[in-house]
């Protein structure tokens, strides 16, 4: 069972990684808004902010083997035990899958409408321009306050290690296309868009406008916001202003702070 994680552990980071490095490369070259200049005119593929949002995953990194992985693995050591045997195998990770995506759901809404939450999560809406690296940028006390969240879900509902790795995968995935600047068909993004969370649907969340900030919930299935009401009316426009309304992108060292602070704006 160890070496089965591990392997899973592996294809994951391997997977993600792929991914990641396929889509920056294809959003820089067939990007659906136009990539930022330099003063010369030439397109700037590694702008300060997609350094930023490095620096900031390079810290959650450092905080995985610390922090999340050890919470994990502790959380799906100390299960409640009520699962069936029918809800073990292949339908019970499709279920996890969906159980988990529902929670995640959840939890980024409660980071929208609890104040003392949003001061963590705001860090990753004050990113003025989507692209990949936006999926990587998370203020460590969010990813701390998450794994604490997922231990809760995870002994409750009794969700096995193998599910946990594997809904992270699909959602990593997702999130790393959701917030990507990849040019894609209209007619396939419409169609995607009925199952998952593309593009068009997550840029409106990243709207500079409250009420449109305030919506788009979902991380991987697209149908928790028709659900529970949250699905904003608003479409992507490629001109339209990605921000929290009213604020602007701070430092790296702002960035760290700015949770613990009082905020000017
Ligand atoms: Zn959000």
């Amino acid at each position: 069972m160890e070496n089965f994680v591990e392997v899973l552990l592996t294809y994951k980071g391997l997977i993600v990684f792929v991914w990641l490095l396929l889509l920056f490369v294809l959003e820089r070259t067939f990007p659906a808004s136009a990539l930022t200049k330099n003063s010369e005119g030439v397109e700037k593929y590694f702008p300060v902010r997609v350094w930023r949002n490095i620096c900031l995953w390079f810290c959650n990194l450092l905080l995985s083997p610390l922090v999340v992985i050890p919470l994990t693995i502790w959380a799906t050591t100390h299960l409640v035990g009520w699962r069936p045997a029918v809800l073990s195998g292949g339908i019970g990770i499709i279920l996890d899958v969906i159980l988990l995506d529902c929670f995640i759901y959840w939890w980024h809404r409660l980071n929208h409408e609890i104040p003392f939450l949003w001061r963590f999560h705001e860090i990753h809406h004050l990113d003025m321009n989507l692209d990949t690296t936006s999926a990587l940028r998370f203020h460590f006390g969010e990813v701390i306050l998450s794994a604490i969240m997922r231990v809760l879900v995870i002994v409750l509902f009794d969700i096995p290690l193998v599910s946990v790795i594997i809904f992270e995968t699909i959602l990593l995935v997702g999130t790393i296309f959701h917030h990507s600047n990849l040019r894609l068909d209209q007619r396939l993004e419409k169609a995607l868009s009925m199952v998952i969370v593309t593009p068009s649907i997550h840029w409106v969340h990243h709207h500079a406008l409250r009420s449109d900030t305030d919506s788009n919930y979902g991380s991987v299935f697209s149908f928790w916001d028709r659900v529970f009401s949250s699905k904003s009316l608003a479409r992507r426009t490629l001109n339209m202003k990605i921000g929290v309304e009213g604020a602007t992108d701070k430092s790296l060292p702002q960035l760290f702070l700015r949770p613990f602070v009082k905020r000017k704006d």
